[in-house]
Parts: structure tokens; sequence; C-alpha cells
């Protein structure tokens, strides 16, 4: 029998997720961020749900075509556009829209002497400073993009640093944006799931929701059911051994957790070889039998031991789960200072995952 250690996803959950993301963007067209593989949840299973979006956004090339090979006619948007001259071919038989985020790609493009598909995207650097051209020379570089030949529409895009956490930035960033796109012709595209929920004023013609369409809140202080979203993964393990420990006694590597009184320790199938973060802490959530108890212990690569002193109906072979609809991983991702998209996206390939149809 193989070892239990399972994610469930439901691509129904990612159904519901986009149908909200229609609500909230109104009018605005969606582009699904399905990179890294459907943000960990498996492309493939979750497909019919999100080709049903109006673009999709990849980082790579492998990841572009992968969903052409599913056969969908959904558009598909390269996020880096092509780092190197030689893979605008490939780009050309994927019929990918790039983002020109650097003169030297317009470069190759110019040199080609053809866009691979009639719709590009400008990305114009208004303070995240990570990728896309300066504000001044976004006016440039859309005259050039627009005389390029094949080239029918030149979209206008930007990224927030601080969407949902600091609004005075991300208005600063909206204000640079449209001082830099002032009578320049193309639609706009800025906001990501975070700006989605929080900023309005950048929704403009299209929106790039990642994260929300998986039914995880990118925002501090909400979960994505408190959203009306449907976390559409759920990470399970199995109880492997009960043990007992006296007070005083240390558990796991290095001895992290010490026993303040006589305790009872379930052993649980997961670690970090499969994705469970090592940098979990002591007390972080888990859930088992319905309870929540807690992590007590340092993660091992294989393991973890959990605190089941007031759980006695815990028995061997017990399903235990990570995080899912019952746990959020918001709060779980807390736990080990980081991100539930890290959390997501980094399970690995130890981990079986299971399709609800
Ligand atoms: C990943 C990504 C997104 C999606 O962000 P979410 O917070 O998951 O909605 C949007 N835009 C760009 C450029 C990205 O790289």
């Amino acid at each position: 029998m193989p070892r239990n250690t399972e994610a469930f996803i439901d691509p129904s959950a990612v159904e519901h997720n986009l149908k909200q993301v229609r609500r909230w963007a109104g009018t605005s067209n969606i582009m699904a961020v399905v990179k890294a593989d459907a943000y960990g949840h498996r492309l493939d299973g979750c497909f019919d749900a999100l080709a049903q979006a109006d673009l999709l956004a990849v980082a790579t090339l492998e990841e572009a075509r992968a969903i052409r090979q599913l056969g969908a006619a959904t558009p598909i948007v390269l996020l880096e556009g092509v780092a190197h001259a030689q893979d605008l071919c490939a780009a050309e038989a994927l019929r990918l829209e790039l983002v020109i985020h650097s003169r030297y790609q317009l470069e190759a493009l110019q040199q080609r002497g053809q866009s691979p598909t009639p719709r590009v995207w400008l990305k114009i650097n208004t303070g995240m400073n990570r990728l896309g051209v300066r504000p001044g020379e976004a006016k440039s570089m859309h005259t050039e993009l627009s005389q390029l030949p094949g080239v029918e529409t030149v979209c206008l895009m930007s990224h927030f640093a601080s969407a949902g956490a600091s609004p005075s930035t991300t208005k600063d960033q909206i204000r640079c944006f449209d001082q830099a796109t002032e009578g320049l012709a193309g639609p706009h595209c800025l906001a990501n799931s975070a700006a989605l929920l929080t900023e309005p004023s950048a929704h403009r013609d299209w929106v790039r929701a990642g994260l929300v369409l998986y039914g995880v809140s990118p925002l501090p202080d909400q979960t994505g059911a408190d959203l009306g979203l449907i976390p559409a993964m759920s990470l399970e393990a199995e109880l492997i051994a009960i043990n007992s420990v006296f007070a005083g006694e240390r558990v796991g590597y290095g001895g992290r957790f010490e026993a303040p009184e006589d305790m009872v320790l379930g052993v649980v199938s997961i670690g970090y070889g499969d994705g469970y973060p090592r940098a979990m802490q002591d007390g972080a959530p888990v859930w088992v039998n319905g309870q929540i108890t807690r992590l007590v212990g340092r993660v091992s690569m294989d393991m973890i031991t959990i605190d089941l002193t007031d759980m006695p109906d815990a028995a061997i072979g017990d399903r235990v789960r990570l995080w899912g609809p019952a746990l959020p991983v918001e709060t779980v991702a807390r736990w080990a200072e980081t991100i539930p998209y890290e959390l997501v996206c980094r399970l690995t390939r130890r981990v079986r995952y299971n399709i609800n149809p």
C-alpha cells in the first residue's frame, strides 16, 4: 500500500472561485494566473475550470507548452516574456502573447520582424523595481511596439509591490502608471488578487487573479472562506505511531520541545521531504478527527510529532490534515513565517495527488 500522504484537489472549488472573481471584477476581463502548475494544484486536473478565464498567464515556456498539449484554445500570456531570442520561434508556434519588460526583448522582436500574436503586453515599472521599463520610457516603447509588424494591440501593465498591505503605496503606483501611459492607446492591466479585493480603481480592463482562484486569501487578516472562496487543496497524512513521554523529556531533533507534563504524542507521515516546512514552529495547528491539536518538536524529513494528550480516541491509521477547508493554509503559513503561496507551491513529488471530479 502506498504511503498515505496526499493532496486532495477540488476543481469544482476552482470553478466556484473563478465565478467569485468574475463578480468582483465586474466588467473587467480575467487573466487567470496558472504558473507553477496552478500554484501547486496541478494544472491538468483543474484545467476545465481554469480554461473558462479569458486568458491564462504562465511564467515559463514549458508551462505554456503543457497548456497547449491539454488542447484548449484559451489565449496564453508569458508573464516575463522570453529571455532568449531563440525562444521566439517556440513562442510563435505556441501562439503566446508576450510581456515586454525590457528593451532587449523589443529589439529581439524587431530583429525577427514579427510579433507571435497580435496582442503584446508592455510592462511598466511603477515602483516595485523588479520588472518593467521606466515610466519615462513607456511612450517610446509603446510607439515602437505599435509599429512592429503583426501587432494590433499594446496592452499596458504594471505590478503592485504591496497591494492589500499598503493602500497608499498602491495608489502611488496607480498615479505613476496613469502619468506614464497618458494618451497611449491600449487596455490596462494592474490588479493582482490583493488589488482585486481592495483597490477597485485598479480593476481597469484586465485583472490578473492568481491566489484567489485556488480559494486562498492574499490579505493578512482574512481567510479564503471569509471572502466567500472555497480552498481547493487539502493536504493529508496518517497517524503512524502513538507514544507517551514523561514530563521533562524532549522530542525530536535538537530536543526543541520539552514536555511540560506527561504527554501522548502522535507521529504523522509527513515532513519537509513532502513540502511541509521545517520552519514550522511548535504550536502550529494540525487537524485530527475533527479536532485541532498542535505540532510539537522539529519537523523531520519524513515525519512530524503532534500532541494527542487530550485526544484519547486518536488511533493508528487516523487521517491528519495539515491544511484545507477545515484548517486555512493562510493560518498555517504564519506558523512557519511564510505565506500561503509558498506552502501550496512547494509540495514535492512524494505527495500523491487526488483530483476529485
Ligand atoms: C504571480 C503573478 C500574479 C498573481 O498574483 P496573485 O497575488 O496570486 O493574484 C499577478 N501578476 C504577476 C506579474 C505575477 O507574477
